[in-house]
């Protein structure tokens, strides 16, 4: 029995933001000294944690997931007092609801919110006024935020640099596998084809999208994952609904969200945001498949629907489109839960792969890895005699 140097504490794959705030866990607060974060992009969350509808869930949006409702009331104060910079509070947040094809009825969203303790107020009616009556059922006042996902990346390039981590921008990892000098290595390609093997005692997968994108030993993840290419629609509002966010329930509806990154509102639509979908496999790179993607703007479809229901929208102005791959648990298609997965690969000891569905359940990751007993420093190889 022997103790060998396993190179690395820990190997994050992924700098989105749960890569960083798990990258920042392990060194705070288990006392990793030597985590490598290993990124594709040139910089920390470029993509699902940037091109997102920066919504910091309050549990509203889930009247068919109590679970994840239930969640976001918890998580919701924890993140607002943790990252009080990055959270918006400025605007008012509008829940309507619609007459028809909706799943929800306005008494039993009503009951659905003091079921989860949900603050609920009806609209007064200035704002309810900017809704078409034959449509709009109910408007309600609701207590929900932004989040800017520039100041977030802002946050985690500044922590990773304070915790030591190592940070490996433009860089792909390509393959996990079994290690001989430590449990686990990992292959790493940078840019300009350059590649490198890491050996350390543990890998986070915290890939988003590219969670099965794996060659070597990694067998991918158990549970089934769906691809959604989709589009949010950046839009300057009228002044009318400047300060405004409103989402439609429940159905085929449409949300618009203040997106302070960039001073503008995200428009995303049911029926029009995603554009394509397909369930996950190995070997088919979603990253890929997004840049062949023709992205052909569907915004015009959107606001001629949304404008039906809001006609100010008619007065708002197309600036850019955000097109991202949105990866769900095939398991929520149905009631849009958006729970985390979080798998320890018993194939792989130590690797584990992590996705959070929304911003907000970091902290049921963090209580997975509470309970996790994880050693830093020397690997002890037991193998050895
Ligand atoms: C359209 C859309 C709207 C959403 N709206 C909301 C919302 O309003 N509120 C909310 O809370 N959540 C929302 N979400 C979900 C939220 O964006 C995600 O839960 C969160 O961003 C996931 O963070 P992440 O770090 O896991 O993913 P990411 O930010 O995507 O990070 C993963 C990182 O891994 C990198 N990577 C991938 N493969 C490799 C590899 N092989 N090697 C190296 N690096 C790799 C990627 O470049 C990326 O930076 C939305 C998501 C989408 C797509």
């Amino acid at each position: 029995m022997s103790d060998l140097d396993c190179g690395q504490d820990a190997v994050i794959i992924g700098g989105g933001f749960y890569g960083a705030a798990i990258a920042v866990y392990l060194a705070k607060q288990r006392g990793f000294k030597r985590v490598v974060l290993v990124e594709r992009e040139g910089a920390l969350m470029q993509r699902a944690s940037y091109n997102n509808q920066a919504r910091v869930h309050n549990g509203y949006h889930y009247p068919r997931s109590f679970t994840t409702a239930f969640r976001s009331r918890i998580n919701l104060p924890r993140f607002v007092q943790d990252w009080p910079d990055v959270v918006r509070q400025d605007f008012t947040k509008l829940y309507a609801i619609a007459r028809r094809n909706s799943k929800v009825t306005a008494k039993q969203f009503q009951r659905f919110c003091q079921e989860i303790g949900a603050e609920l107020q009806p609209a007064d009616p200035a704002l309810r006024a900017l809704f078409e009556p034959r449509l709009i059922e109910e408007v309600f006042l609701v207590q929900e935020y932004a989040f800017d996902t520039t100041k977030l990346a802002g946050w985690a390039e500044q922590e990773l640099k304070e915790s030591g981590v190592q940070i490996r921008y433009n860089t792909r990892v390509t393959e996990i596998s079994k290690g001989t000098q430590a449990p686990l290595e990992v292959v790493t390609q940078a840019q300009n084809g350059v590649k490198e093997l890491l050996s350390c005692r543990y890998v986070f997968n915290c890939t988003y999208s590219g969670l099965n994108q794996f060659k070597g030993d990694f067998s991918g993840v158990r549970s089934g994952l769906k691809q959604e290419i989709t589009e949010m629609a950046l839009m300057q509002m009228p002044d009318s609904l400047h300060g405004l966010g409103v989402t439609v329930m429940d159905g085929p509806f449409f949300s618009m969200m203040p997106f302070p990154a960039r001073g503008l509102h995200t428009l995303s639509h049911v029926r029009y945001t995603p554009h394509l979908n397909w369930n996950d496999e190995q070997g088919i790179d979603p990253y890929e498949k997004l840049g062949q993607y023709e992205r052909d703007s569907r915004v015009d479809r959107m606001v001629r629907d949304v404008g039906r229901y809001i006609p100010a929208v008619f007065e708002a102005k197309h600036i850019d489109s955000l097109f991202e791959v949105k990866t769900v648990l095939v398991k929520n298609e149905g009631d849009d839960g958006r729970p985390i997965l979080f798998e320890r690969h018993q194939d792989l000891p130590g690797c584990y792969s992590i996705l959070g569905g929304k911003i907000d359940n970091i902290y049921d990751v963090l209580e997975k890895l509470d309970v996790e007993i994880l050693s830093a420093g020397p690997f002890t190889n037991m193998q050895e005699k």
